[in-house]
């Protein structure tokens, strides 16, 4: 159903006109995430500032039939975000506060909006931090890494989001406010908490998480080793793991990605290095030193001709920057790129590159390879250039990419989620019981369908028709018009 004026006027009454959001300039600013090639507007754009008026959104839409999306920051990378055009979006940007610091818990309570660094900045001080850090933490919000169950490069030791959170409140798509869970781990009863984490804005809108911090370790290390081909370096990733060690997290970066963070950023990568390795290992001083001289002989084993260990702060700060910074780097070496998200078992990660670098030669892209290792999740960037007529080729090549991983028995994504980018690839992975299965628990939170329709599970109109990705219009192509 079409938004109508007295639905706006309701919303205006209820959080004020200047949360309402309806012009078409001010609508622009949310037509996509950060899976730009994707657009849709939406209707209207309402910013509550607390649970109740969630609620309230919410009750109204539900009674008017009409969809909606959250929105935490926008970065998502599958396209969780999009709006459904004509529908509401409701942006959390408000729910932004730290409600509770209780350290003797191991908990800190927030509202979904407040930005994934700060929870470790707010602890810091006291010597706790917040484990999963995707590359995007300084923007990104809670809410969105809950609906994602987003990982980071120090999830292979600590998990991922799901790990981390142990108590959520939830506005049901009717309205209703449910709690999951609370501040001890393992609520009695079915795991709604697990289901809720990671659906993607389509069970409801999570208002105030509370989540488990961690102790900042006694020693970190941190380790770059650098090797001439990514076979030798995923053979070392193999050799670590397979050695009983667990590292806080170990990261690869290929020869274009190195080209592109070292112009961007200047951290110093060895030059000739076909692949870098991250390695940091946390803990106890006496355990961080053994499995240090251990992971040295292993990378040095398999070819690694340049090892360092970083001697201060700001020097593993400067090789994280490199790593963390690198999709925005990508910019350095072309003009527009397509993040892909897969998992591979580790031990098959040498071969699935080389047959991203097969691929890559067969449709005539580049294809620059930065990944979290240790838990076989690949970020593959297919390298294009838009105003060249190239975006539809870097879909299929990511979609190629993808099968591959599939083939080698991975999966669809790691950690950036289905969205509406890769609803169509459902059934590559999952059985028709099993997708029958999601729909059935997805209907009883929102039995009519109306939290961020169109995305996770595949449907006709989603895999054949409109929003689809962008198409260059034939008047850009020959440089007359500008998308802004
Ligand atoms: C440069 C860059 C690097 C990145 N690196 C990583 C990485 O290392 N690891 C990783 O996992 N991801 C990474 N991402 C992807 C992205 O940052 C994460 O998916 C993040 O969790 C999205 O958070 P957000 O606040 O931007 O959410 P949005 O993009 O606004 O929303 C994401 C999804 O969450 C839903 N949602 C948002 N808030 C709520 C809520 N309160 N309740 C219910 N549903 C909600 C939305 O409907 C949508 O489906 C990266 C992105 C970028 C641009």
């Amino acid at each position: 159903m079409a938004l109508d004026d007295a639905v706006a006027r309701e919303l205006r009454a209820l959080l004020g006109d200047r949360f309402v959001l309806t012009e078409p300039e001010q609508l622009r600013v949310y037509d996509c995430d950060g899976l730009t090639g994707w657009r849709a507007q939406p209707a209207i754009v309402v910013l509550p500032g607390s649970t109740e008026e969630v609620q309230a959104v919410l009750r109204l839409c539900h009674r008017r039939g009409l969809p909606f999306v959250a929105r935490g920051a926008g970065t998502g990378l599958s396209g969780g975000a999009l709006p459904v055009a004509d529908g509401v979006v409701v942006s959390l940007a408000r729910l932004n506060r730290i409600l509770e610091i209780d350290l003797a818990s191991q908990r800190v309570v927030v509202e979904p909006g407040v930005a994934n660094l700060d929870v470790t900045l707010a602890v810091e001080e006291a010597g706790w931090f917040y484990a999963p850090d995707p590359s995007s933490q300084q923007v990104c919000t809670i809410g969105g890494n809950v609906a994602e169950n987003s990982g980071g490069a120090h999830c292979l030791k600590n998990g991922f989001t799901v790990n981390h959170v142990t108590g959520l409140s939830v506005v049901l798509p009717d309205g209703e406010l449910v709690e999951l869970g609370g501040k001890a781990l393992d609520p009695d009863g079915y795991d709604l908490l697990g289901a809720f984490v990671g659906s993607e804005g389509t069970l409801g809108i999570a208002t105030r998480i509370t989540l488990r911090v961690l102790r900042r370790p006694e020693t970190v290390v941190t380790l770059l080793a650098a090797f001439r081909t990514s076979d030798e370096a995923g053979g070392a990733v193999s050799g670590v793991i397979g050695a009983g060690i667990v590292p806080a997290a170990i990261e690869m970066m290929d020869e274009l990605t190195l080209e592109a963070a070292e112009a961007a950023y200047h951290p110093g990568y060895p030059d000739g290095a076909g692949a870098v390795l991250l390695v940091e290992l946390d803990g106890v001083a006496v355990q961080v030193d053994e499995d240090e001289a251990a992971v040295v002989e292993i990378c040095r084993s398999c070819g690694a001709f340049d090892i360092r260990t970083a001697a201060e702060e700001t020097e593993r700060a400067l090789l994280w920057k490199g790593r963390k910074g690198a999709f925005a780097a990508m910019g350095r070496v072309s003009p527009d790129y397509y993040v892909q998200d897969g998992v591979v078992p580790r031990t098959r990660l040498p071969e699935v590159l080389r047959r991203i670098t097969e691929l890559g030669r067969e449709h005539g892209l580049r294809v620059a390879n930065v990944f979290h290792a240790g838990d076989g999740n690949l970020h593959p960037l297919v390298l294009y250039d838009a105003k060249r007529g190239e975006a539809d080729r870097a879909r299929v090549l990511a979609e190629a990419i993808l099968a591959a991983c599939l083939d080698a028995g991975g999966s669809l994504t790691g950690e950036h989620g289905v969205g509406v980018d890769k609803a169509c690839a459902m059934p590559q992975m999952f059985s028709e019981d099993d997708l029958e299965a999601f729909a059935r628990l997805r209907a009883a939170f929102d039995p009519e369908g109306c939290a961020n329709p169109g995305k996770v599970l595949p449907t006709p109109r989603l895999c054949g028709e409109v929003p689809g990705p962008y198409r260059m219009h034939p008047l850009e192509r020959i440089g007359l018009a500008e998308r802004l």
